[in-house]
């Protein structure tokens, strides 16, 4: 079924072709219009997650024009180190980093400095028992913590969590493909996000102040994600869609890297982070 829609998705992006078609009036091109509307078989399945990826497809271009094709990176963009992890303990780095290999999705704007954050036994396992049950996943119901000090602009806490198949399948069960999630203000430009918490975890309100290591809500599986995890990330506004993400260097972050330790900086896939103390 997954496969299915994933090549739906790819017949939409051949349905820009026709959209060029149109613009130039050429009959033949306009045709792959027509792969455009087949793709729209997604606006039955979740009619607002599918807006959702229009959004995301527009931002795109918004994003890059912003920014006069140079987007934010470590080049030209100096992090102020106020954050700290999401959470207590010792988590993974699942996805995000600061450069193309280790990002969490480099070709996406809006998402290219973010993270995806679990825990995992000695075996590098995130679960025991059966995982096809939330609880059953180290991370599911872990506090999360503000980041940072600031004000919450958004906090959503009506979505359910969405099933775990265990075999990587993402069925996205809220009408937003954050799920239940919280955005905090830091500064004009400084905007964090913290998305698939768990339901009725949050506990704070759009227009607190939070201030930083203040545990704000539950980790969950709301969303479209594949198991319970935080995604976390800092843009330059609050809109999701059509704002950069900014690279994000830590304070006082524990990372084991043959077993060598730092208290600051930048974090990627693969290491086993924590909050110093
Ligand atoms: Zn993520």
């Amino acid at each position: 079924m997954r496969t299915f829609f994933n090549i739906l998705g790819i017949i939409k992006w051949l349905g820009l072709i026709g959209i060029i078609g149109f613009i130039t009036d050429n009959k033949p091109l306009s045709l792959f219009f027509l792969f455009f509307l087949l793709g729209f078989v997604d606006i039955f399945r979740n009619p607002a997650v599918f807006l959702q990826s229009l959004y995301m497809l527009l931002g795109m271009p918004w994003i890059h024009f912003k920014h006069r094709f140079n987007l934010p990176s470590i080049d030209n963009y100096t992090p102020q180190t106020d954050f700290i992890l999401p959470f207590s303990g010792e988590w993974l780095v699942v996805n995000g980093g600061i450069d193309k290999q280790t990002s969490h999705s480099w070709g996406i704007p809006n998402q290219r400095y973010a993270y995806d954050f679990f825990i995992v036994d000695a075996e590098g396992k995130s679960f025991s028992g059966d995982n096809k049950v939330v609880e059953n996943y180290y991370c599911y119901g872990k506090d999360v913590l503000a980041p940072a000090d600031g004000e919450v602009v958004s906090a959503v806490n009506k979505h359910p969590d969405s099933n775990v198949y265990g075999n990587g399948t993402a069925e996205c069960k809220a009408h937003d493909i954050r799920g239940n999630h919280i955005i905090i203000r830091h500064s004009k430009k400084k905007y964090s996000l913290i998305a698939h918490l768990k339901p009725g975890s949050i506990t704070v309100k759009k227009g607190q102040r939070v201030t930083q290591g203040q545990v704000i809500a539950n980790c969950g599986n709301s969303g479209n994600t594949t198991e319970p995890h935080i995604h976390f990330q800092v843009s330059e506004s609050k809109n999701f869609f059509a704002s950069a993400s900014l690279p994000i260097k830590f304070k006082n972050v524990i990372v084991k890297e043959n077993s060598k330790t730092r208290t600051e900086g930048y974090i990627s896939r693969g290491q086993l982070v924590q909050n110093g103390g």
